[in-house]
């Protein structure tokens, strides 16, 4: 039974060019015929999926814990309650997403009427990543579904657990025909890009960005691609410096041990202020985290010994390892990094070139706060910039003069946030009881933020989603416009003659 069951899922994983065009080919007459455009198609599938986070809640967020050790409060915050908030906005807002939008119409086509339609754009592929496994999967297909498409969503490998409880899952509840999930690494995902598909929307690095942008472009296919990079924190001396600390702690090691797109990468200060910051940052880590970080329930472990190597090369180069200031503790065989900050580190170590996307934070200190736009802008285009100040004139530039996928002034990664609704609060989740209760119910009723893109900008990505945004990156806008056959006038009609040009 055991060798039978084992053959069953070597088959289940094994997906070649040949499985992956033939399940391509069946989608696609599904799409043809309709279903998935209707409007009660969508809802359903919406609710299928928001009954199925409300019922099966303890395996994800097992499966989460499995995966990264993720604290039971954060997987619920940021993966089941944003997926369900995805879920429940797309729910409310269809109807009205879906409507046409009129617009005006120039003399030139007079008599007539204009509408934009938004129309889906086919068979989708998603491609996701492992830091968040369930959000960063399942949100893209919410937008998907919503605007009428059929979609197969691909989880990461790394995160196997959460890969495979969507497999399952989503087989039990949603339309098979046209919602599917693959489950793989390299291989199988190459034979999914070799395959046509109406669009890719791929989150994860750069290099792999690159893969899927080649392979789309041999078939004309659109991308989105969510990818990353060094995000900078400016920290002015004018601030609120607890707070600040706080929502820095939050953003960086409260947020998946730094294994975030948008977790600050690295902070920019200036010279004097840099002591004062570092203490405060010291003193509230314990507060979070207690006396001795490695033994915090509260933070999750670096994925995989491969991250964990890869943070230990960039915290053990000769030209960083006498700058730590805090932490610098690790336990390989728990794949667990102590929070670990480094003042003043060469711009050319590898910690100031590479992501980090772990908890290692450097700081880079300045003469004056403007200097930190050179060192920002002499990098790629982060996903997110943040800066903390009450300066109004340094917020004005730092607005204008640097270029990123977001940015926030006086928090960190509430721009990445969905919709929340206090209602989804579960009871036995105390809220005010410890400061990062304090924290998330700060985070429970500020955000609101579905209305801003999500999405980077040169390097760090191209395209944006979320809310509405997640709807209008799976659909075509269609322009359409309506003729009487009235107006008929031969000036445009040939032949051509000097009369008819003047009459233009
Ligand atoms: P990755 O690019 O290595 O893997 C992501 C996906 O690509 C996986 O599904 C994987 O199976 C597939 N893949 C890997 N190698 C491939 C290959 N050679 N050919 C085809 N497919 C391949 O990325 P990662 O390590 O999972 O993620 C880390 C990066 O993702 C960081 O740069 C981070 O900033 C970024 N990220 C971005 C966002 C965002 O929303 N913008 C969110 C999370 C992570």
């Amino acid at each position: 039974v055991m060798a039978e069951e084992e053959e069953e899922e070597k088959e289940r994983f094994e997906l070649d060019g040949e499985r992956a065009g033939a399940m391509v080919k069946e989608m696609r007459e599904c799409f043809n015929r309709g279903n998935t455009k209707s409007y009660e198609w969508r809802v359903t599938q919406l609710k299928s999926i928001s009954k199925m986070i409300d019922e099966k809640e303890n395996d994800i967020i097992q499966a989460l814990h499995n995966d990264l050790s993720k604290p039971q409060q954060e997987a619920f915050i940021s993966e089941i309650s944003m997926t369900k908030s995805s879920c429940k906005l797309a729910l409310k807002e269809l109807k009205h997403w879906m409507m046409p939008e009129k617009v005006k119409t120039s003399m030139a086509t007079y008599p007539s009427s204009a509408e934009i339609v938004s129309e889906p754009l086919g068979v989708v592929l998603v491609i996701s990543t492992w830091n968040y496994p369930f959000l960063l999967s399942l949100d893209p297909v919410i937008g998907a579904i919503a605007a009428g498409n059929a979609v197969v969503l691909k989880p990461s490998e790394i995160a196997p657990a959460t890969s495979s409880v969507l497999a399952k899952l989503l087989e039990e509840y949603v339309d098979n025909t046209a919602i599917r999930v693959v489950e793989g690494a390299v291989a199988e995902t190459s034979a999914l890009l070799e395959q046509k598909w109406d669009k890719i929307f791929y989150t994860g690095s750069g290099r792999v960005g690159r893969i899927v942008m080649s392979a789309a472009a041999k078939h004309l296919t659109p991308v989105s691609l969510e990818l990353g990079g060094k995000c900078p924190a400016v920290v002015d001396s004018d601030v609120n410096i607890e707070v600040a600390v706080r929502r820095i702690i939050a953003g960086k090691w409260a947020c998946n041990c730094g294994q975030a797109c948008i977790a600050p990468d690295y902070l920019i200060t200036t010279k004097g202020f840099a002591p004062k910051l570092i203490e405060s940052l010291r003193s509230e880590l314990k507060v979070f985290f207690g006396e001795d970080t490695m033994e915090s329930k509260d933070l999750s472990r670096i994925v995989n010994l491969h991250h964990f190597k890869r943070l230990s090369r960039l915290m053990d180069e000769d030209k960083v390892s006498d700058k730590i200031v805090l932490g610098g503790h690790r336990i390989e065989n728990q794949l667990k990094i102590a929070p670990t900050i480094f003042l003043d580190v060469p711009e050319d170590s590898l910690i100031m070139e590479e992501e980090i996307f772990g908890p290692l934070l450097p700081i880079v200190t300045v003469e004056n706060l403007e200097d930190s736009f050179a060192v920002i802008n002499s990098r790629p285009k982060p996903l997110a910039a943040y800066l903390f100040t009450n300066n109004e004139g340094l917020k004005k530039d730092f607005v204008k003069n640097i270029s990123s996928g977001g940015m926030v002034v006086n928090d960190t990664i509430l721009q990445g946030n969905h919709w929340f609704n206090v209602k989804t609060w579960p009871d036995n989740i105390e809220v005010m009881g410890s400061s990062l209760g304090a924290i998330t119910l700060c985070i429970m009723l500020k955000v609101t933020v579905s209305t801003l893109p999500f999405g980077g900008v040169g390097e760090s990505g191209m395209g944006s989603y979320h809310g509405k945004f997640s709807f209008d990156a799976f659909s075509h806008k269609k322009a359409v416009l309506y003729r009487s056959f009235e107006g008929d006038s031969s000036t445009r009609y040939p032949p051509y003659t000097p009369q008819k040009l003047r009459l233009l």
